[in-house]
């Protein structure tokens, strides 16, 4: 875990590589937000970011948040970024203020039928595999309309847009693909619904240039914060 010092040190340059690339795009940098993603990181990194300033974490496993999050102050709040197994679906609602990775319309109906049993609304984004990457998980391009309208059946959830993880690739232009398809399917979704749906989830620390360029308003950055993490 990294010294508060480290911490700083990494955080400016990640502000400088943010507001470098707002400016390339013409974009205002306090239109993009960052989720430190703290994922096998212990616990005390994501009390960390809140000292920061942060509000927010990024975590992929219910299992790990649950853990963690009661160690953490009580008004972080915490985002899902991985895949949620169906089965875990309460879990994920209990633990998680926002699921950014609804990824088809049988778990949106799911996600909304156990929220509305607890009493609960949450925020939602809908994770689409914009890059066609078959290692990625995500609805297809052309089911995200059915998973749109699972999800905004359901009253216990918000729908505030999309997520997109970019294929693993040395080509910097699958990035560029992947995000540009990304916010060219929420402007597909946006008309049909006549919702806004303004959040665009996508970039990381290695393609968070392309992700800003695209539109991304939510950049989930692990590494360029807390170092590299130890491989599975
Ligand atoms: C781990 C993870 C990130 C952060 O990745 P870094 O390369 O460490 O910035 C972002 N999004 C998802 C879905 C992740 O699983």
């Amino acid at each position: 875990m990294p010294t508060p010092e480290e911490f700083k040190s990494r955080l400016d340059a990640l502000r400088g590589r943010i507001r470098a690339a707002c400016a390339a795009a013409g974009r205002n940098p306090a239109s993009v937000r960052v989720l430190p993603v703290t994922k096998t990181h212990p616990a005390e990194s994501a009390t960390m970011t809140r000292s920061f300033g942060f509000l927010a974490v990024g975590e992929n496993r219910v299992q790990e948040a649950a853990l963690k999050r009661p160690l953490c102050p009580p008004d972080l709040r915490w985002e899902l970024i991985g895949h949620l197994q169906s089965n875990k679906a309460k879990a994920a609602l209990q633990i998680f203020d926002v699921i950014q990775s609804v990824d088809s319309a049988e778990l949106a109906g799911r996600l909304g039928r156990i929220a509305e049993e607890l009493g609960l609304v949450r925020e939602v984004l809908i994770q689409v595999n914009s890059g066609r990457d078959p290692a990625k998980f995500g609805c297809e391009l052309e089911e995200a309309p059915a998973v749109l309208e699972a999800a905004l059946a359901r009253q216990s959830l918000r729908v505030m847009g999309l997520m997109a993880v970019a294929p693993l690739s040395e080509d910097p232009a699958a990035a560029d693909r992947t995000f540009n398809e990304l916010r060219l399917c929420r402007d597909r979704l946006a008309d049909r619904s006549g919702l806004p749906l303004p959040e665009l989830s996508m970039g990381m620390s290695g393609d968070l240039e392309s992700a800003v360029a695209a539109g991304s308003t939510c950049l989930r950055v692990g590494s360029a914060l807390f170092g590299d993490r130890p491989s599975a």
